[in-house]
């Protein structure tokens, strides 16, 4: 009884203070004690955070956003992050539990539609860098296999997985479809994003000029280097390929201070730390809509880079492979 008493502040045959009582020099008034406690062990909802195109976030019948890394269940991938938070990872990888996966893609479609929630699909690819573009018509369907996948039902919304690769989204205003992309450098190469401008207009009667275009977050200029045979690759391809590739210099700080101490005879040119060649996929995919006929005014880019950036993004080559996957979606209402 004692102990009873003493859980609710109340000693037996006295009283506590009225105006509280002192522990460790804080002062904690007796009569809200039930209350505080309620409220120190509330673990706070990590909050789920997208990325957004403002073109598409004005089509009021459009839902969309590309998915980052903040707001999940998922700890494998950052165990030192506080109790509390967590990694969104939305692809069913071999490192996270396929509960959390599941749990962190309810807690996706939550945080982007609400209630309305219930009455959505979520549509996913099995992606294998292909050009392969998909068309949904059943309205039972929600894994396909392919790189891009498109639709005008309702209430789906489609979604392609990526930690570096591209994601671009389309909405067609005028005759309400919607489509997500892959586009990886391969996918790239072989212009999936124009392929499936070219289904569009098949499949809905699209005219381009009525496309709304937004390319997500993914491996950037900055830090995107590759081979030379994937630049002869995009030369055979694109008549602009030599404005999709730059070379970068990696800057050493021990080299740039003490320059002397790394003098050789070598001639010029033949440093042994050489260029590195960059590609910019966000360029190369914007060039695609543009040549599928989309005006500029209606590309946004999110020009924010994974790798750079893995704080906010998954990233498959900063994280040697050991990451998670963000999700880019869109749906017509
Ligand atoms: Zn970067």
């Amino acid at each position: 009884m004692d102990d009873l008493l003493a859980s609710i502040g109340l000693t037996h045959g006295t009283r506590s203070s009225r105006k509280g009582t002192w522990t460790e020099g804080a002062r904690k008034p007796v009569g809200k004690k039930k209350k505080l406690a309620a409220e120190t062990t509330k673990v706070p909802t990590p909050k789920i955070d997208f990325d957004f195109s403002s073109l598409l976030a004005k089509a009021p019948a459009v839902v969309h956003g590309f998915s980052t890394r903040s707001g999940g269940v998922t700890r494998v991938y950052r165990p030192g992050l506080p109790k509390s938070q967590g990694d969104l990872n939305l692809g069913f990888t071999s490192h996270d539990e396929r509960k959390n996966v599941e749990a962190n893609r309810t807690r996706m479609m939550q945080a982007l539609l609400g209630k309305e929630a219930k009455d959505w699909k979520l549509v996913t690819l099995q992606q294998r860098h292909t050009p392969v573009v998909r068309v949904l018509r059943d309205t039972e369907a929600t894994h396909l296999r392919g790189d891009a996948v498109m639709t005008d039902l309702p209430h789906r919304l489609l979604g392609v997985m990526t930690a570096d690769c591209i994601p671009v989204l389309l909405y067609d205003r005028k005759n309400g479809a919607v489509a997500a992309f892959h586009a990886g450098w391969r996918g790239t190469l072989a212009r999936i994003v124009e392929r499936g401008v070219g289904t569009m207009k098949i499949e809905y009667g699209t005219d381009p000029k009525d496309i709304v275009a937004a390319i997500g977050a993914g491996i950037g200029p900055c830090c995107y280097s590759v081979g030379e045979e994937v630049r002869h690759e995009f030369e055979s391809q694109f008549a602009y390929a030599p404005e999709l590739f730059s070379d970068v210099y990696e800057s050493e700080p021990i080299r740039d201070k003490y320059p002397l101490l790394f003098m050789t005879a070598r001639a010029p040119g033949h440093s042994p730390i050489g260029p590195q060649l960059h590609l910019d996929l966000w360029e190369a995919n914007r060039r695609q809509l543009l040549d599928a006929g989309i005006s500029a005014k209606k590309i946004s880019v999110v020009g924010t880079c994974t790798a750079c950036g893995t704080s906010r993004y998954f990233s498959h080559r900063t994280e040697e492979g050991f990451t998670g996957r963000m999700m880019s979606v869109i749906g017509v209402r």
